[in-house]
């Protein structure tokens, strides 16, 4: 995989979210940088718009993705 699209607008990648969690590191360089469609942010992103992601919705959320799409 790749790096995904939505690097320079995204609030967990750019440290703006109001709780970072303790491993986003590790999340920024297994989603961010590697398997993007496999992030909660960018799947509720791609589904409904960008506008529509929770700013508190991490990147290792997926089962509340599911939800949300
Ligand atoms: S958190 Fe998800 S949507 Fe945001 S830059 Fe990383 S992979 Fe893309």
């Amino acid at each position: 995989m790749s790096e995904c699209g939505r690097l320079a607008k995204c609030i967990f990648f750019n440290d703006q979210m109001s709780i970072m969690p303790a491993l986003s590191d590790m999340y920024k360089q297994r989603y961010c940088r590697n398997e993007f469609d496999k992030c909660a942010r960018y799947v509720v992103a791609s589904k409904l718009g960008p506008e529509r992601v929770p700013r508190d919705l991490y990147p290792n959320d997926m089962i509340r993705a599911k939800k949300l799409v």
